[in-house]
């Protein structure tokens, strides 16, 4: 099947800032992009052709949506599965809806990682106070507890290491569905954005090394500091993965790096990635380009990078720092068009890339 040719639209299901840096690069290879959000004032809908403001469960909308574009996609893996069904039945929708119901529920997920042969931490699944004593004890008395569904950014977990802290996070957590993960000591974390094209092509970036702080990515650097073979590792891993969804699209897994350098999967998503977003300024094609190449039926581009580069995430009151990194003059900042700046939020995020400008030499 060719790919879409410049006019067509896409269709994009959530409007966060992934959704924006999507439409932006929808927009430079010709499409027209509909955000479909509730939120009248989604950061996406400043960068699309046009914006669907509805709930996720209005069929009607969802119907109209879907005449309108020639391809639909997604932004965040927390859109209702009925939606995506119902969507699937009208128009191509990209990545396939199999890859959204492993992602949204943290027990399947580790599940389908493990049927693959792949190591996921140790897991245990919670349906009362008592298994939680249980399997706090299997884990080694420390362990985190999580909601099986509709957990980002930390939300909805909870560190235990004793039987209290247990009893307690149950009060907390207990009315959703939870799991019990071991808690692993892990050297670092790694994450790879990989896309895996209509036709079955794969490419991934390298990896990068993830930061993280209260549960929210701080900073991605590359490359990250491991030895080829353990990069190459969760590469093959990363495409055994989306061979078995039968993925088409740009997705997003995180691994925890062990001390002796053994890979565990944390979490896949389903979509563009903040761990990703350096590719915007350290190579040709970036993870959204990628992304809207593979829902689009066109090539893939290239993963290769030009630069060494860390990218820092602008969080909450960070956008403070924006006049600094203005006047630095090489800095690659990005945001996002959000008006208030309340705590946790992501606002932006600056890559720089190495060696900078002032550090190059000219011969
Ligand atoms: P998650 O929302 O599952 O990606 O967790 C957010 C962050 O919490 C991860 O990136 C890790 O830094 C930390 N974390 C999550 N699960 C574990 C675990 N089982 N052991 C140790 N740290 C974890």
């Amino acid at each position: 099947v060719a790919g879409l040719t410049p006019g067509a639209t896409i269709g994009i299901l959530g409007g966060g800032q992934l959704g924006r840096m999507l439409a932006m690069a929808a927009a430079r290879l010709g499409f027209a992009t509909i955000i479909f959000d509730p939120d009248i004032s989604a950061p996406a809908a400043q960068t699309a052709s046009r914006h669907i403001a509805a709930p996720y469960t209005d069929l009607e909308a969802l119907a109209q949506f879907a005449k309108a574009c020639d391809v639909i996609t997604y932004e965040f893996e927390n859109i209702p599965l009925e939606a995506a069904r119902h969507l699937s039945g009208l128009k191509p929708v990209h990545p396939p809806v199999a890859a959204l119901e492993s992602s949204q529920d943290r027990l399947v997920e580790k599940r389908f990682i493990n049927s693959l042969g792949i190591a996921t931490a140790p897991f245990f699944e919670i349906n009362g106070a008592q298994d939680l004593q249980a399997a706090l004890a299997s884990a080694g008395g420390r362990g985190i507890v999580k909601t099986r569904r509709m957990g980002y950014d930390g939300k909805g977990q909870a560190l235990v290491e004793s039987p209290a802290a247990a009893a307690q996070a149950w009060d907390e957590l207990g009315a959703h569905p939870l799991i019990l993960e071991g808690f692993v000591d892990f050297a670092l974390e790694i994450s790879v954005i990989a896309s895996r094209g209509a036709d079955g092509s794969f490419r991934a970036y390298e990896p990068a090394m993830n930061r993280h702080g209260s549960g929210i990515l701080r900073m991605s650097i590359v490359p990250a500091p491991l030895p080829g073979e353990v990069m190459a590792d969760a590469v093959a891993m990363a495409q055994r993965i989306v061979t078995a969804l039968g993925y088409v699209g740009v997705i997003g897994i995180e691994f925890f790096v062990t001390r002796d350098n053994a890979l565990m999967v944390n979490e896949i998503a389903p979509r563009v990635h903040n761990s990703g977003h350096w590719t915007e300024a350290a190579c040709a094609i970036s993870q959204f380009e990628q992304h809207i190449r593979a829902v689009s039926g066109l090539p893939l581009g290239q993963t290769t990078r030009h630069s060494d580069c860390v990218m820092e995430n602008l969080i909450g009151d960070d956008v403070e720092k924006v006049p600094g990194i203005l006047l630095e003059g090489d800095a690659v900042l990005h945001l996002y068009g959000k008006a208030e700046a309340r705590p946790g939020r992501k606002m932006g995020h600056v890559t720089r890339l190495f060696p900078r400008a002032g550090e190059v030499d000219p011969q």
